[in-house]
């Protein structure tokens, strides 16, 4: 079935969603991190090219290099709140840096994993020290890291789409969005 997509660009980040809110809540997860931690902010446009949302429900995500493109379906996006997002975001591009040679310097699992999780953590730290919060966030604990496990078709549906991404078959539409975010 032929979809088509929206897109907006955040600096040299490409974002991709079936629809505006999807597209407004990943840009309002940016001017969020952009307020809360600059560095964290100018590191992940290194770390990530493309975020691209997709029609599916459920929490799958999945990160790919060398592309640097993070998939997600749109459940992860609207589910969760704006905080936990952009925490996600940095976590993700994390990954990156995790990357050499074509392929990941440990081996999949907790020590991949706990260094992206320590950064996530920190920022939303961050964050609530700025709101004052008596007890920080931690990014563990969280259901999120439970819903994914088991989504095989999403993780097909995700390697599809980068196909169609890459020999450009998919119908993007390109959103103008305004300058202070440029
Ligand atoms: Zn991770």
């Amino acid at each position: 079935m032929k979809r088509n997509f929206l897109s907006v660009k955040i600096k040299t980040l490409t974002v991709i969603a079936p629809d505006v809110a999807l597209l407004d809540k990943i840009v309002e997860a940016f001017r969020l991190i952009r307020t809360v931690d600059p560095s964290e902010y100018q590191k992940i446009f290194d770390r990530l090219q493309v975020i691209f949302i997709t029609h599916k429900t459920g929490g799958t995500n999945e990160f790919f290099m060398p592309e640097k493109i993070w998939f997600a379906n749109k459940s992860v996006i609207m589910k969760n709140d704006l905080p936990w997002l952009a925490s996600l975001i940095i976590h993700e591009a994390f990954h990156a840096t995790q990357f050499k040679n074509g392929e990941y310097i440990l081996p999949f699992g907790k020590e991949l994993e706990e260094p992206a999780i320590a950064l996530q953590t920190r920022f939303l730290k961050k964050l609530e020290g700025r709101r004052g919060s008596a007890s920080p966030a931690s990014a563990y604990g969280r259901k999120y890291w439970k819903a994914m496990d088991e989504d095989a078709s999403s993780f097909a549906c995700f390697r599809n789409l980068l196909e169609l991404f890459d020999t450009k078959k998919l119908d993007i539409s390109v959103m103008k969005r305004g300058k202070e975010d440029r």
